[in-house]
């Protein structure tokens, strides 16, 4: 039995590794992406993180990985359920690509799973998934040099990929369903001066359309009450992020939007498991609030394993 599972190798998980690891913790990191895990491989520039301005996100997380070293057992595998009887959890996971079950037991359980982008839900949305709908520009974006592309969202993701887009692509439309973008001051002054990306707001995007491939979008114009279309050979969405806490819903108390409902120490409803990074209902979630709480919640463990406290 291991002292503590850490479920995900993002930027909280692999916080709490160094942590759990260094004080001589007997810890399994479970990661389903494989090596390497964390929604930051999607970004092409971190510009925010202390001491490191020139990486990529993918860079960036190989270094987080390489500094916990073998201070913790990392496996792949897609954790489907966490559960608890009398003071022991037990992790249910699914191995390669889901032919094989494995269960490993546990004292305390860390939930550092983070995010998944959410879908826009609208017809063609699932039929071009891969034939011109993304979700990750780094990833897909050069498909689209001197293309035209929709955006959909915006956030600062969106905002993020528009930018990154823009770079490559011959027009850029950032289409969003409010008159007003909601990313951050600082991408917004960045968008408004590329000359490449349009806004078209108060735009409700109501299809996906193509033959073989995506030919553009049909939209609702809240304004005029029209129906409009945009031809695109891409559609990017970016319309925000759902947390990956579907496994351990049954045990932990989720707030309205499937956060995990824990304080600043990460202590969870369920004695002996904790949440850490985007995974937690907060106010900011980025990498820096995500590798706090890793270490954060190493200290509440140990408290309850040693102490028995909280
Ligand atoms: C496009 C983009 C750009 C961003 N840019 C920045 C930036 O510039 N600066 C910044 O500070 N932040 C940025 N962020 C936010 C930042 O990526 C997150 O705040 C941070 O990665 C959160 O870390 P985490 O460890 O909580 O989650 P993640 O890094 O998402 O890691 C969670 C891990 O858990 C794994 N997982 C999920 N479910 C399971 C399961 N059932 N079983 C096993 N493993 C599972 C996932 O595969 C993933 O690897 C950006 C995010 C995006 C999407």
């Amino acid at each position: 039995m291991y002292d503590m599972v850490i479920i995900g190798s993002g930027a909280a998980g692999l916080s709490a590794a160094l942590y759990a690891g260094r004080a001589r913790l007997n810890v399994l990191v479970i990661e389903k992406m494989g090596v390497t895990g964390s929604q930051i491989i999607y970004t092409d520039k971190v510009d925010n993180y202390l001491g490191f301005p020139l990486l990529s996100g993918y860079e960036l997380i190989n270094k987080f990985r390489e500094h916990v070293g073998d201070l913790a057992e990392f496996i792949s595998g897609d954790v489907t359920s966490v559960s608890k009887k009398e003071d022991i959890f037990k992790i249910q996971l699914k191995e390669n690509g889901g032919r094989d079950k494995r269960e490993v037991k546990a004292k305390t359980v860390i939930v550092a799973t983070g995010a998944i982008h959410r879908k826009l839900k609208v017809p063609g949305e699932e039929k071009f998934t891969g034939r011109g709908v993304s979700y990750c520009a780094t990833c897909d974006g050069a498909f689209y040099k001197s293309k035209d592309v929709v955006v959909a969202g915006g956030g600062d993701t969106a905002l993020s990929e528009a930018l990154y887009l823009s770079n490559i692509c011959n027009k850029v439309y950032l289409v969003h369903r409010r008159g007003q973008l909601r990313g951050s001051k600082a991408y917004q002054d960045k968008v408004f001066a590329a000359d490449n990306i349009e806004f078209v707001g108060n735009a409700v995007i109501g299809e996906i359309i193509g033959d073989e491939r995506v030919e553009g979008i049909e939209y609702h114009d809240k304004v005029s009450g029209y129906t409009k279309s945009i031809s695109a050979d891409g559609v990017f969405i970016a319309v925000g992020m759902q947390p990956e806490t579907d496994f351990v819903k049954e045990v932990a108390e989720l707030d309205e939007y499937g956060y995990i409902e824990a304080g600043e120490d990460c202590v969870t409803n369920v004695r002996g498991l904790f949440a850490a990074g985007d995974v937690r209902k907060k106010p900011l979630r980025q990498l820096a609030c995500a590798v706090s709480d890793g270490a954060v919640c190493v200290k509440s463990a140990e408290d309850y394993i040693s102490r028995n406290i909280l």
